[in-house]
């Protein structure tokens, strides 16, 4: 079986347990296949990311083993492949200029689609959204762990491709950098599950084929919200030392039940993972989140 994996964080901060989370588990998934783990740079929004943070990133990856394969890809270099893909799906009617302000829409759950026939504001420079309205619905998938998902995109609306400041948006980037770089198979956290319709439709209307997908259940902290850079979530270490205490806690979270020592000398980075990896059985995870201060 071929498996290419990846990690791809958006640097807009360090990670934190739930990121290291999201990375350790789709490493593991990746070795466990004896398949190759990518790393790519969703840097597509250089307001939201402070300089450095991508290097931290990759000191942070590397203090905890996670290697990589091959190259670092940045997706602030992939205008041209974003730019291609955009005119493919508006020549074929699927992407839609739109100069709507969010105020004009706000008393809806989300945008109503009125630009989908003739832009209502032509003079404005516009978004463009996908026409979540087109292509086959609902969207049917498979996640290893959440099982059969069912969504009709139209749910959700028709999101943003392209902001009109000229910024692409994740769900083009992510879809176009996966198929790109021949992406088998994508794990990363549950808060993203919500995205995979529009990024099927996506896949589907660009003739790319479609991954396998596992998503992880989230990490809470004790407020009982997710980890986040928003809720300030502590950052991991990037030396190999600190490293080496951090792995059994964020291992543990990824394998509920598997008996730890607790306390005593800890094995080193490559023995943790080593084992680790041998062990591991992503379908045994429970599909809630996860509190951290259980662990
Ligand atoms: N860049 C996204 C994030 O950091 C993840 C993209 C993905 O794994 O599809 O949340």
């Amino acid at each position: 079986m071929t498996y290419i994996g990846r990690f791809a964080p958006t640097p807009s901060g360090p990670l934190h347990l739930g990121s290291l989370v999201a990375a350790l588990g789709s490493w593991l998934d990746a070795r466990a296949a004896g398949g190759q783990w990518l790393l790519r740079i969703e840097d597509i929004d250089p307001p939201r990311c402070p300089a450095g943070a991508a290097d931290t990133i990759r000191r942070q990856l590397e203090a905890f083993g996670l290697t990589w394969d091959g190259e670092v890809r940045h997706q602030r270099d992939r205008d041209t492949a974003y730019q291609t893909a955009l005119d493919h799906l508006a020549a074929r009617g699927m992407a839609y200029p739109c100069g709507c302000s969010r105020r004009e829409w706000q008393g809806h759950a989300h945008y109503p689609g009125w630009c989908r026939e003739a832009p209502r504001h032509p003079e404005r420079s516009p978004a463009w959204r996908l026409r979540t309205d087109r292509g086959s619905r609902p969207i049917i998938w498979h996640d290893r762990l959440f099982g059969e998902q069912r969504l009709d995109p139209t749910a959700q609306g028709d999101v943003v491709l392209k902001r009109k400041e000229g910024l692409w948006a994740y769900q083009l980037a992510v879809v176009v950098d996966d198929a790109d770089q021949g992406i088998t198979d994508v794990v990363r956290g549950a808060d993203l599950l919500d995205n995979t319709p529009w990024q099927r439709q996506l896949q589907d209307a660009l003739g790319y084929p479609e991954p396998r997908y596992l998503h992880l259940p989230l990490v809470m902290g004790d407020d009982g919200q997710k980890l986040s850079k928003q809720n300030l979530a502590a950052p991991i270490p990037d030396d190999a030392e600190t490293a080496r205490e951090w792995l059994p806690r964020a291992l543990a979270l990824l394998e509920p039940g598997v008996d730890r020592p607790h306390g005593g000398p800890t094995a080193d980075i490559d023995t943790q993972l080593c084992e680790a990896v041998a062990r591991w059985t992503p379908t045994t995870l429970a599909t809630a989140p996860i509190r951290a201060a259980d662990h």
